[in-house]
């Protein structure tokens, strides 16, 4: 079976032996991207959240404490390199994390800290909190959000404010869901007023000046908002400054393995993005390669 090239994703791969929202084995998913003809594959399981107070509700039920998130995620390393060399003949697989920005004072040494000790390809710099407050979980708790920030387009430019500050501190190679605040934050106003506009823009030419490669996440689509992260705009701007993009189906289960790539190519093309910015692994190091997308 032949790999297409532009088929890449750089974001996905959580798995139910590492994620408490997750299902499958990192077997499973691998094989998943090989039946999809994926030409690379990062995976990117959650960083720990090193704060009791981040436990998600069903982590918690589940029994799992800190300690339990740090185990895991060291299980989790040691899982990649024997899967990198069983999948390597079929398909190239990166090993890579998501990080988070939580807790505020220390996420920034705790991460750079993970990513240098633990020997990984690449880091992707997401943000799911805004002042310590989940923003793409319970409603509750983006209520909380937004009043705490006193409205929407408040939380909105300090989220996008998060971001930059995130890239700033882990330069990451690649910016997961830059709108993640649209998930919640729809139903509640306009996400594209001229002031988050302004926002989104300084954001992004931090993520310039950096050279991180933006999300095309593609997780969108399952969660109902019409269209993939970034939105339309935004992808527009980015691509206006020289932003590179490439996709990531935010795999949470082998059957998510790819979904939305097809889609999400005529996305590209429709917003004047006629090619993938990726990585791939020459010999030991991580190299960024551009793929036609047509
Ligand atoms: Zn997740
Ligand atoms: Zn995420």
């Amino acid at each position: 079976m032949e790999a297409v090239p532009w088929k890449v994703s750089l974001h996905g791969g959580h798995s139910g032996a590492f994620c408490d929202h997750a299902e499958g084995t990192l077997q499973q998913i691998l094989e998943a991207a090989v039946a999809q003809k994926m030409s690379v594959f990062g995976i990117t399981e959650h960083a720990p959240r090193l704060g009791a107070r981040f436990l998600y509700a069903r982590e918690i039920e589940l029994g799992w404490d800190v300690p339990k998130l740090e185990r895991d995620f060291r299980a989790y390393r040691s899982a990649l390199d024997p899967l990198v060399r069983e999948f390597g003949p079929r398909l190239q697989v990166l090993r890579g994390f998501e990080a988070e920005v939580v807790p505020s004072a220390s996420y920034s040494q705790v991460m750079r800290r993970y990513r240098s000790d633990m020997d990984f390809d690449y880091m992707v710099g997401s943000v799911h909190f805004v002042g310590e407050i989940i923003i793409d979980g319970e409603p509750e708790d983006f209520e909380r959000a937004l009043n705490r920030a006193g409205g929407l387009e408040a939380l909105a430019i300090r989220y996008y404010e998060g971001v930059a500050r995130m890239v700033e501190a882990l330069r990451p190679e690649v910016v997961g869901h830059l709108d993640l605040i649209r998930k919640n934050g729809r139903t509640y106003g306009r996400l594209d007023t001229p002031a988050i506009r302004r926002s989104a823009r300084e954001t992004l030419e931090v993520i310039r000046r950096h050279g991180c490669i933006l999300d095309l996440n593609t997780a969108g689509y399952r969660k109902g908002l019409g269209c993939p992260y970034p939105e339309p705009w935004l992808l527009r701007q980015a691509h206006e400054m020289g932003i590179g993009v490439c996709f990531g189906d935010d795999s949470h289960g082998p059957q998510q393995v790819g979904a939305g790539i097809e889609e999400a190519r005529l996305y590209l093309l429709d917003n004047g993005v006629s090619e993938i910015r990726t990585l791939a692994k020459e010999g030991d190091r991580v190299v960024r390669r551009s793929i036609s997308l047509q």
